[in-house]
């Protein structure tokens, strides 16, 4: 393509991650012409993730709106490949040391392999990808009355864009700045690392002063492996999370392989996924769960929703934002819960003591178990 040259795309997605992938899969399949710009070399790398992947079980389970969606039902359908290590069980520790434990249906993966795995599914069903391509402007051409997405590997125009570009919501940042009503709000720096040693069998989650205001996480992968991380409120730890995550491994006398890190949103939701022609998924909408730090569910799903919504305009003229109304109709209870558990664990947990005191009259009542599950934390509230 010359440098002049405007390339016209039906859909244009950015971001290759879960989000972005399903809906580039669920629009090629009905025929309908959808480019996929990632800016990573390799789709997936490097993972910044805690690494627990969701079994559609655990799905309806957190949201008992999903219906008997086949579409979603199958995609969650991962082949034996990704399952690195069954994640039956959680436990959660209190300053203590004391835990308590509840059931989980999920499974530890790379995500190097499981976004590998979404997006040449998305190839296969007919979506093109371009790595190596980064959104870099928006550029308005008023007497055109269009929009050209200016990328480092050419310029191109669409009907329809889908932002599924994770935390930092490119696309709404590029456009609108610093608006909070399209972007994700309360970004936590998370920091992980690949370790090996003694390692549990369970996905282990300790809350107080490792993790003030968040938490700390052992995911098992296999025998001897592990991803554990810690992911604290900006602001609220003396020194560097990596610090703090060495000594974390130390004390578990855990031997660090490599470490990353990111953001994850913790604001629940943006006020306005649909802007004009243009559909925020996934983390970019705000949809991680804002007391675990859980996303690739909603990811997935948001993106199945934005693409039929697509699809529905494409064929009938239905606005884009039934999207969004469906989307919330689905996750908006869970969604909400969680955040409402993760603004009382700011308000209440504060230090050692309280944190366990508190968590001591939760625990046996149920309410950590439902504040994880993304229930209502206690049953009035
Ligand atoms: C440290 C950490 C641990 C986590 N642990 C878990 C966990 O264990 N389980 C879980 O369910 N969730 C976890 N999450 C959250 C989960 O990773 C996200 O919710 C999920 O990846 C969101 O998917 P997405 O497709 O919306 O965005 P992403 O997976 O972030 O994908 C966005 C894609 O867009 C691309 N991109 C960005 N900007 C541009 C641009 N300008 N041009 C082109 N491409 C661009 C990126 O390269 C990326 O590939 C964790 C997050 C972090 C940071």
């Amino acid at each position: 393509m010359a440098v002049k040259d405007v390339q016209h795309r039906s859909v244009i997605v950015v971001g290759a991650g879960p989000a972005g992938s399903a809906a580039a899969q669920r629009l090629a399949e009905e025929g309908i012409d959808v480019l996929v710009l990632e800016r990573r070399t390799v789709v997936g790398n490097p993972a910044q993730c805690g690494e627990c992947i969701p079994n559609w079980g655990e799905v309806v389970g957190t949201f008992c709106h999903i219906g008997d969606n086949q579409w979603l039902k199958s995609y969650f359908d991962f082949p034996q490949r990704l399952r690195l290590h069954r994640l039956d069980n959680m436990r959660v520790f209190l300053p203590s040391g004391k835990s308590y434990e509840f059931e989980l249906d999920a499974f530890a993966g790379h995500r190097l392999q499981f976004d590998g795995y979404l997006a040449d599914k998305a190839v296969r069903a007919g979506a093109e990808i371009l790595t190596n391509t980064s959104l870099k402007r928006l550029q308005r051409q008023r007497k055109a009355n269009r929009e050209i997405l200016v990328t480092s590997e050419g310029r191109f125009t669409c009907d329809v864009l889908i932002d599924a570009s994770g935390s930092l919501a490119h696309v709404a940042r590029l456009r609108h700045g610093q608006d909070r009503s399209v972007r994700p709000e309360d970004q936590v720096p998370t920091i992980y690392a690949q370790v090996k040693g003694d390692v549990p069998e369970t996905f282990d989650v300790f809350l107080g002063s490792v993790a003030p205001s968040g938490y700390a996480w052992i995911i098992p992968k296999g025998p001897g492996f592990a991803n554990v991380g810690l992911g604290v409120r900006a602001g609220k730890l003396k020194g560097s999370l990596k610090d703090h995550l060495e000594q974390f491994c130390k004390d578990l006398n855990l031997e660090i392989l490599s470490i990353g890190g990111g953001w994850i949103p913790m604001g629940g939701p943006v006020k306005r996924m649909v802007d004009g022609n243009t559909l925020a998924v996934g983390d970019a909408a705000g949809l991680v769960m804002p007391s675990n730090g859980g996303g690739i569910s909603q990811a997935i799903i948001s993106g199945c929703f934005a693409a039929e919504a697509i699809i529905d305009h494409f064929q009938t003229g239905a606005p884009l934002v039934a999207y969004e109304k469906r989307l919330r109709a689905c996750l908006g209870p869970a969604l909400k819960n969680s955040l409402r558990t993760k603004n009382m664990g700011y308000a209440f947990l504060r230090g050692d003591l309280i944190t366990e005191a508190v968590l001591r009259i939760l625990g046996p009542i149920g309410g950590i178990k439902r504040a994880m599950e993304c229930e209502k934390p206690l049953w009035l509230l």
